[in-house]
C-alpha cells in the first residue's frame, strides 16, 4: 500500500491508473477505522481493480463546539488496517493541503439539510459537500462508497453528484453492528461503561418501530411516539431527534408508505450517536 499526502502525487497516480485501465474505488474516511469501514474497504475491493481510502479530519464540517480537536486519531493503527483489508493507496492529506489559503468558493448545500443532522449541526453537510467534491476532483473514482449509518450524507452526496453531474457511481453499504445492536462508530470510544450498556437501546427502538409498521401501523405518530418511549426510558441521554422522513428526498411524511428512514440521535455526556433503519413500505 502507497501513502500519499499531496494532492499532486494522488492526482497523478489516478492518471497513472487511467492509462492503465484500472477501475478505482473510493472510500473516504476520517480514520480511527473500525469494521463498518472496513467493509466498505472490502466492498470496494471487490468492486474495483484499485482501492484508494482516504483519511481526513475535515475541520470545515465540525461546528465551533464540536469534537475536532479531540476527534480519535491514530495513523500507525489505521495504515495496518486499510492495508490488511486490500487498499491499494492511502491518501492522508494535511488540513494545509486540502486547505491552503483564503478560499474563493465554497458549496452549500440547499436541500435534504433542514432536518436531522443538517437541522442541530448548522453547516456541516456545506463542509461535508466541499470536501467530497475536492476528493472526488483529486482522486478521480469510478466508485464511491459511503455508510448508510450516516444516511443523510449519502442523500446529500446523491444530490451533489447529480447536481455537477459528476462521473461517479455511489455505492450506499449497510451499517455494520455490534453484536448487541450499537452501530459502530470511532466516537463509541468516548461513550461511559453505563452509557455503553444503554446504546444499544437506539437500535431496539428502531427495531420496534420496523415492527410496528410490518403489523400494518400507517401513522407516523404512535411509531415516533414508541421510539420515543423507548429511548427516554432506556438511556440517560437526550433526544436530539426522531423523525420519520421519505428517503432520499428527505421530506415530511403523513403516511408511512413508499421508501422511508426512521432516524435518531442522542446526545450522552461526550458522545453523540446517531442510527436510523431504511425501509420500503
Ligand atoms: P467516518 O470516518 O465516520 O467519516 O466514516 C467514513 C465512512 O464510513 C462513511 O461513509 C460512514 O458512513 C461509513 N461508516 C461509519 N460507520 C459505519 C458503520 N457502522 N457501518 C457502515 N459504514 C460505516
Amino acid at each position: 500500500m502507497n501513502v500519499i499526502s499531496t494532492i499532486k502525487e494522488m492526482q497523478k497516480k489516478r492518471k497513472d491508473l487511467f492509462i492503465d485501465g484500472k477501475s478505482v474505488g473510493f472510500v473516504p474516511t476520517m480514520g480511527y477505522l473500525h469494521e463498518g469501514h472496513i467493509s466498505l474497504i472490502e466492498q470496494a475491493k471487490q468492486e474495483n481493480d484499485v482501492v484508494v481510502v482516504s483519511i481526513f479530519v475535515n475541520p470545515l464540517q465540525f461546528g465551533p463546539n464540536e469534537d475536532f480537536d479531540s476527534y480519535p486519531r491514530d495513523l500507525e493503527r489505521d495504515e495496518k488496517v486499510a492495508k490488511e483489508h486490500g487498499a491499494d493507496f492511502l491518501f492522508y492529506p494535511s488540513v494545509e493541503e486540502m486547505y491552503p489559503q483564503e478560499r474563493t468558493t465554497t458549496l452549500t448545500v440547499m436541500n435534504r439539510v433542514d432536518v436531522l443532522c443538517g437541522a442541530s449541526r448548522p453547516g456541516h453537510f456545506d463542509g461535508v459537500a466541499t470536501v467530497v467534491m475536492k476528493l472526488l476532483q483529486i482522486v478521480g473514482p469510478d466508485r464511491i462508497y459511503f455508510g448508510l449509518k450516516d444516511a443523510q450524507q449519502v442523500a446529500v452526496v446523491d444530490g451533489l453528484v447529480s447536481d455537477f453531474n459528476v462521473p461517479v457511481e455511489i455505492i450506499p453499504c449497510a451499517t455494520v453492528r455490534e453484536s448487541d445492536g450499537l452501530a459502530k462508530s470511532s466516537r463509541n470510544v468516548y461513550l461511559s461503561e453505563q452509557e455503553r450498556a444503554e446504546a444499544p437501546a437506539l437500535f431496539e427502538s428502531l427495531k420496534t418501530a420496523e415492527s410496528m409498521i410490518e403489523d400494518g401501523e400507517r401513522n407516523p405518530e404512535p411509531v415516533l411516539g414508541k421510539v420515543k418511549e423507548i429511548l427516554s426510558q432506556q438511556t440517560s441521554g437526550e433526544i436530539d431527534y426522531i423523525e420519520i422522513l421519505s428517503y432520499p428526498g428527505l421530506k415530511p411524511v403523513a403516511k408511512l408508505e413508499n421508501k422511508i428512514i426512521i432516524a435518531i440521535a442522542v446526545k450522552f455526556n461526550k458522545a453523540r450517536l446517531i442510527d436510523n433503519l431504511i425501509l420500503t413500505v
